[in-house]
């Protein structure tokens, strides 16, 4: 059933976030992704999106860079308000992100900036720009990693970031209390998308390596993740707040 709520998921062109847009639309909650370069994709989750009967929209944003976030929202709150008839958002999901292995040793600075700046910078920043267009009562939710509690060799710089989103997490969840608003990570274990050049998924040997660490055997699907953002843009979630929830299947316990 249609409600009249609204999302608005970043990198929501491919796997996890596509996946989150079509969950939220099976709860007759109305979408905004994003996509970085994926206009195609972008469009046709949007198609899928429309098809479950709630309103839908693509719009085109770096997260990189932080200094657009102000213009974006700008765009947003009047494509909000055109189409949708309304200024604010409901929810937030931070999603986007680009999985890249940097060993010790060999990481060149922009690529460690890059990755800072998608990783940690866009999350808050994006949520400061967002802060008056986010209805009281609503939830952030800020896509982690299973990383951030276990390591793997060459991914020091991605897993520490991951585990700076969750405890800014926790801060907001702080500060947004006499909002009403929630704050919480989900931190998938390895999940079969395009992430990482598509190893999880492409590579057999990789996959194994991955069900052979996980208490349940297989590695993760996006329906995995899909799911717990739902219920996390629901309120049957309203009393999580300010919490770490891994969705891994029992990775590396
Ligand atoms: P994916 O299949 O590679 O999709 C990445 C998405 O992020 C796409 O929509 C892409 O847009 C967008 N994106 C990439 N760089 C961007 C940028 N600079 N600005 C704006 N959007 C950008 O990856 P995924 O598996 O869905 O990963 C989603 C999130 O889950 C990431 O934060 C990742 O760190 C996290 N995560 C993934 C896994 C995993 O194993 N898959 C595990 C733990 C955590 P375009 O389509 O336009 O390129």
């Amino acid at each position: 059933m249609k409600t009249n709520k609204l999302a608005l998921i970043t990198g929501g062109s491919r796997g996890l976030g596509r996946n989150m847009a079509n969950k939220l639309a099976d709860k007759g909650i109305n979408v905004v992704i994003t996509y970085h370069t994926n206009k195609t994709e972008a469009d046709k989750v949007v198609a899928e999106v429309q098809a479950k009967g709630v309103e839908a929209l693509a719009l085109q944003l770096d997260v990189s860079k932080a200094d657009s976030f102000e213009a974006f929202v700008a765009e947003l709150t009047g494509l909000l308000n055109s189409k949708f008839n309304t200024d604010k958002i409901d929810y937030l999901v931070n999603n986007a992100g680009v999985g890249l292995h940097t060993p010790l040793g060999a990481t060149e600075m922009s690529v460690f900036d890059a990755l800072t700046d998608i990783h940690f910078k866009a999350p808050y920043f994006l949520i400061q720009w967002l802060l008056p267009s986010l209805n009281d009562g609503g939830a952030i939710i800020n896509i982690s990693s299973g990383l951030a509690r276990f390591t793997a060799p060459g991914y020091s710089v991605y897993g520490s970031l991951k585990a700076a989103v969750e405890q800014l997490s926790r801060y907001l969840a702080k500060e947004l209390g006499p909002r009403q608003i929630r704050v919480n990570c989900v931190a998938p274990g390895a999940i079969e998308t395009d992430f990482g050049g598509g190893a999880v998924r492409d590579n057999a040997d990789y996959n194994k390596m991955i069900a052979n660490t996980t208490a349940l055997g297989r590695a993760g699907l996006p329906d995995d993740i899909g799911d717990v953002v739902a219920f996390l843009c629901s309120d049957e979630s309203r009393w999580i707040n300010g919490q770490r929830i891994e969705v891994s299947g029992g990775a590396n316990l």
